[in-house]
């Protein structure tokens, strides 16, 4: 039996603002690898901790840069995270999210953000961000404040099957 399972809206629990990180023991490495194999199943290239019901302000992401010719997925781990600097641009474009299946929205995202956080031990990182990945970060951190792309979106719709394969980001096989 799985131990967490992926919640989806209206569930409240997705509207609650998730805890600061500040224990980093056997236990929350066991949640960063749960989140990672939840996310690689559903599949999608992000997931925050209170998607699977857990109050912990932690994101994982693994995304290959589509702009890049065979670029091999890069995953990351942010932990307590904030956005310490974004450009003045922006760019909308359509999102999907695990906790709306079904759904995409376009919405208006910054296009480069530097975000300072922790990694999964503990130690202070700053990672700079654009395009997509700039825009998965954004998604993620905001569902840590209870926000979905949905509160965000100027039009929310069931896409056709040929705009889901579009609006992947990832690499063709
Ligand atoms: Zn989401």
């Amino acid at each position: 039996m799985e131990k967490y399972e992926i919640i989806t809206h209206p569930n409240p629990f997705l509207r609650r603002k998730a805890k600061k990180v500040s224990v980093f023991d056997k236990d929350f490495q066991d949640l960063i690898e749960d989140m990672f194999m939840i996310m690689r199943e559903a599949p999608g290239v992000g997931l925050a901790a209170p998607q699977i019901g857990v109050s912990q302000r932690v994101v994982v992401v693994e995304y290959a840069d589509a702009e890049v010719e065979n670029a091999k997925p890069k995953a990351y781990v942010l932990v307590n995270p904030e956005i310490v600097y974004h450009s003045d641009d922006t760019t909308s474009d359509l999102e999907g999210c695990l906790s709306v299946p079904g759904f995409v929205g376009m919405v208006e995202r910054w296009n480069e953000v530097t975000v300072k956080a922790q990694n999964r031990f503990g130690k202070s990182i700053k990672i700079k961000a654009d395009g997509w990945l700039a825009r998965i970060f954004q998604h993620e951190m905001d569902h840590l404040d209870g926000v979905l792309y949905i509160d965000k979106a100027t039009e929310v719709y069931e896409p056709s099957d040929k705009e889901i394969n579009d609006i992947e980001p990832e690499p063709e096989n």
